[in-house]
């Protein structure tokens, strides 16, 4: 009777034990085992950094709709094929058509000076012969609106405004509302064009390009950037006290839609297949350069991760996809086409990573989870502990191409790649190849690689989030 009894006691103490350990521990033994394999293969692997050499050498620069991006989705398809994923297949965007051409900016008085100049994303062009006109310094938008009336009239605004350097991108947040609304608001006070401090941190001549966004029923003028050196050298002669003026030209259009698209590869799951971990990066770039950061890096990381835990013993629980997106940088047409699609689908996008912020290193580790998957998020960070990340908070944005998905609830996790180097190169002619450093793309494939595979074998339900953030553009 004591005996049974005291038994008794023992299993439910046992039991109780074990579901108590289940709920701190929700990874098994052998997957952390796993999870410690793919981060020792991460820091080894190779693949990655060949993939991003092949993508900027052979394909290079590949902005919506031009040959480059045709060229892109074929080695896509090609490479994924090659590294042993499953369901690879392409899922037709339509993309706007916009075309750079040349520009040009010179100052004419009170000194002549020539500057380097790219257009905004989306700019129209000027006419042929271009535009003279008087020049007025504003800081920002907010500055431009506290002018008193008819002071832009006919004339060109320039924006002096200039963006933070931080690890996390937040003062690139903060910058690039000039470059995206600049225009549309000189453009309603009477102005001719715009011409912007480049929405970057580099103290070299190269400017840099990013979309603008036209307003609906406001005249459409040109936007120009300029480098950090070349806008202290306009100040000067802004200080000066003269007028200051300008010559513009660019001969940027437009041209009808193109077909391009959604690549998508798969490491099918087993018991929780219909479950998707999504690993999104975006195979478009800007022209200037050749898209090795922004996002020859995201595509490697992604395609170097999933390639390890494809080759890993253990099939994954849930099925790891990595799509890389269509034409992010102008307008998100596939992260739009894909969410739309995702809502068709039968399975279900419970956990999602983007890669878009450069090469690596990755020095954080945040997420955007149900609160009752906090402790899932406190073992993944515990089995990167080796890559010496920080533990970020619970408010991560993700990025541009799962902003749809995260605000339908599905989860975030956020290896955070370091940004504090990242807008010296990005959309600028300088990114190359040159700015990725071998050994942070690999830390960066680890941290990537060992938080997906944990959280598409994660014993408990990956829950829907509420609350998004928006994210990062
Ligand atoms: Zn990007």
């Amino acid at each position: 009777m004591r005996t049974i009894k005291s038994l008794l006691i023992t299993v439910s103490l046992l039991s109780g034990l074990s579901s108590a350990s289940a709920a701190e521990n929700p990874l098994s033994k052998s997957d952390l085992g796993a999870a410690n394999s793919l981060r020792e293969r991460a820091l080894s692997d190779t693949t990655p950094w060949q993939l991003v050499e092949s993508l900027t050498t052979e394909v290079g620069a590949r902005p919506a709709g031009s040959a480059g991006d045709k060229a892109a989705i074929q080695w896509a398809l090609r490479e994924m094929k090659r590294l042993g994923f499953s369901n690879v297949r392409s899922m037709e965007v339509t993309v706007p058509h916009w075309i750079r051409g040349e520009a040009e900016c010179a100052v004419l008085a009170p000194w002549p000076l020539n500057i380097p100049t790219l257009v905004l994303g989306g700019s129209v062009g000027t006419d042929p012969a271009g535009i003279e006109a008087e020049a007025v310094m504003v800081k920002d938008i907010a500055a431009l609106a506290a002018l008193p009336a008819g002071s832009v009239k006919d004339k060109i605004v320039y924006f002096s405004n200039r963006m933070d350097r931080t690890r996390d991108g937040s003062g690139y947040g903060r910058g690039v509302v000039v470059r995206a609304q600049g225009p549309s608001a000189a453009a309603a006070l009477g102005a001719r064009a715009v011409v912007i401090r480049s929405v970057g941190t580099s103290s070299n001549r190269f400017p840099h390009t990013g979309a603008l966004r036209y307003q609906a029923n406001i005249p459409r003028i040109a936007g120009f950037a300029i480098s950090n050196p070349d806008a202290d050298a306009l100040e000067r002669q802004f200080a000066s006290g003269k007028p200051v003026r300008l010559r513009l030209r660019s001969s940027a259009r437009e041209l009808p839609p193109e077909l391009s698209a959604n690549v998508i590869g798969e490491i099918p799951g087993t018991d929780r297949a219909n479950e998707i971990v999504i690993l999104g990066a975006h195979l478009d770039s800007w022209d200037p350069g050749v898209g090795a950061i922004d996002d020859g890096a995201g595509v490697a990381i992604m395609m170097g991760a999933a390639k390890l835990i494809g080759g890993l013993d253990t099939k994954p629980r849930r099925t790891i996809r990595v799509v890389l997106f269509a034409n992010e940088e102008f307008g998100t047409s596939g992260s739009r086409t894909y969410t739309t699609a995702a809502q068709a689908e039968s399975v279900r996008h419970v956990l999602g990573f983007e890669a878009d912020f450069g090469a690596g290193p990755v020095w954080r580790l945040s997420s955007r989870v149900n609160p009752a998957q906090l402790p899932v998020i406190d073992q993944i960070y515990r089995s990167l502990a080796p890559l010496k990340l920080q533990r970020g908070g619970n408010a991560a944005t993700g990025g541009a191409d799962l902003d749809g998905l995260a605000r339908a609830g599905m989860a975030i996790l956020s290896p955070d790649l370091d940004g504090t180097k990242y807008f010296d190169v990005h959309h600028t002619a300088n990114d190359t190849l040159a700015q990725v450093e071998p050994a942070a793309l690999q830390q960066a494939v680890a941290a990537y690689a060992v938080s997906a595979w944990l959280g598409a074998q994660y014993s408990g339900e990956w829950q829907a989030v509420t609350e998004v953030k928006p994210p990062r553009r």
